[in-house]
């Protein structure tokens, strides 16, 4: 038998715990215990027999049910594309994997259960890294519309300080990274960012407008990428440019996606359904589909992160946004999106923690301050004057942000409202920039609640 991972494979050991998951999108994978003990022995190129042999040493275990524990976890590894393990190893490997599986071994992503241990253990799995808060398009809704332009380009990290941080949110246990900005495209240096974290085994996802690569970036960048999420607002130049304000922007994105299919990169196309583009619904459905990509609806247009209520004034009324969740539910976009507007299940009567925020999920800001969220601009530290673990584990106020999280539970009111079981839209992030306070109920996603509840 011989067993090696995958250039593909990316993994993290901490606290006798392995994480394990693709470069491509994929859910993420746990093991435990004496399985997390032989994927290390694995990942250091030992072969099963070797480590048969090194763990009878240790356990009072007869060979036999040792050997059958590791081709257990072998098979289970390689059925899931984690473990490259050779045609003649194969053998009974259905039922064994099946056992390993079974036994709690390896466990997928979707698990709330996986994410809840990282949460429990405070890991930094999955950060949000604005590379800048420059753009080249002006975005009726944009949430960074009235930013007055005081992260300029001279107050973004550098390449340096980026390089290190990233080796320093690696070690930390992140294993996921999301570019964003801004337009990220704009940063001269973007490749070398992405070449970084994806040498230090963290999976990128790049949030972009498409605008600002070349043919050749995209091809260099399209083994690194997990995926791509690009913004699309119309299905021509008229509705998209409509909301992105400039000219010839439609077809640099269209041609970005094109060069994206031929490099066989994963893009989701992001459609913001606005009042003035909501009758291109369709036509982009459509679209998405002709290019054989995936396609995701945005629905709640949120204030900016200072509190604006302007971009508010483009989002759906009443009826169109009611249209659009009765066409979802029905399936007229596909089956995920109907599956988005099925009313949640929650068990719970509260949560422990409203969401991951500054527990197993960071962003930083172009300029090095950090945030518990994108979409949370609380400053808990800064990784300008403080290394990444230390503003993680140690900052005051990240350590402070955590006790206001965990105290502030009963003055939430989500857990209050009427919806609360079927709602899925509940963020802290939300209600601080709309309300100034963590626990309060955020209007603009209230309002998109009250129409699923129509819906449903
Ligand atoms: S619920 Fe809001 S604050 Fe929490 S992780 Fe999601 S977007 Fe961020
Ligand atoms: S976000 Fe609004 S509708 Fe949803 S549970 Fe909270 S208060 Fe209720």
């Amino acid at each position: 038998m011989h067993v090696s991972v995958p250039d593909n494979v990316l993994w993290r050991c901490l606290s006798g715990l392995c994480i394990l998951t693709l470069r491509k999108p994929a859910g993420y994978y746990l093991l435990e215990d004496t399985a997390a003990e032989i994927w290390q022995a694995i990942a250091k190129g030992q072969q099963p027999d070797d480590i048969v042999a090194s763990l009878c040493g240790r356990y009072d275990a007869s060979p036999d049910t040792v050997r059958r524990d590791v081709n257990d976890l072998t098979e289970a590894l390689g059925e899931q594309g984690l473990l490259a393990v050779q045609p003649e190893c194969s053998k009974g490997s259905v039922e064994g994997a099946g056992h390993a599986r079974q036994s709690g071994a390896i466990l997928e992503r979707e698990s709330a259960e996986i994410m809840g241990i990282m949460t429990k253990m405070l890991v930094p799995l999955q950060g949000f890294l604005e590379l800048t808060r420059r753009c080249n398009e002006k975005c009726v809704h944009c949430y960074l519309q009235d930013d007055p332009g005081d992260i300029g380009e001279g107050d973004e990290l550098t390449l340096q300080r980026l390089k290190t941080l990233i080796a320093e949110m690696a070690s930390a246990g992140c294993m996921e990274l999301s570019i964003s900005g801004g337009e990220p495209g704009i940063r001269a240096d973007f490749d070398q960012v992405v070449y970084t974290a994806a040498s230090h085994g963290i999976k990128v996802n790049l949030y972009t407008n498409g605008t600002a690569f070349s043919k050749q970036q995209v091809r260099d960048m399209a083994p690194l990428l997990s995926e791509v999420k690009v913004s699309l607002y119309g299905s021509d130049w008229r509705s998209h440019e409509a909301v992105t304000g400039v000219p010839g922007s439609f077809a640099a994105t269209m041609r970005f996606l094109e060069w994206a299919k031929e490099a066989s990169l994963e893009a989701t196309i992001q459609f913001i359904a606005m009042r003035d583009n909501c009758s291109e619904l369709e036509a982009v459905f459509r679209l998405a589909n002709a290019v054989g990509f995936r396609w995701h609806v945005g629905a709640v247009i949120e204030p900016t992160l200072r509190g604006s209520l302007l971009p508010l004034k483009v989002r759906m009324s009443d009826a169109q946004a009611l249209k659009f969740c009765q066409d979802a539910k029905r399936g007229a976009y596909g089956p995920e999106m109907a599956a988005g507007c099925r009313p949640d299940d929650k068990q719970e009567t509260t949560l422990a923690i409203p969401c991951a925020a500054g527990f197993r999920m960071f962003s930083i800001r172009p300029d090095g301050v950090v945030y518990p969220c994108v979409r949370l601009p609380q400053e808990v530290g800064n990784v300008l004057t403080d290394s990444f673990e230390t503003t993680w584990t140690r900052s005051p106020r990240m350590l402070d942000y955590r006790r206001q999280i965990r105290q502030g539970i009963p003055r939430w009111e989500c857990p209050r409202c009427q919806l609360w079981r079927q709602c899925p839209l509940y963020c802290p992030g939300a209600a601080l920039i709309e309300t100034g306070d963590l626990w309060k109920a955020p209007a603009s996603r209230c309002w998109f609640a009250g129409i699923l509840k129509e819906t449903w």
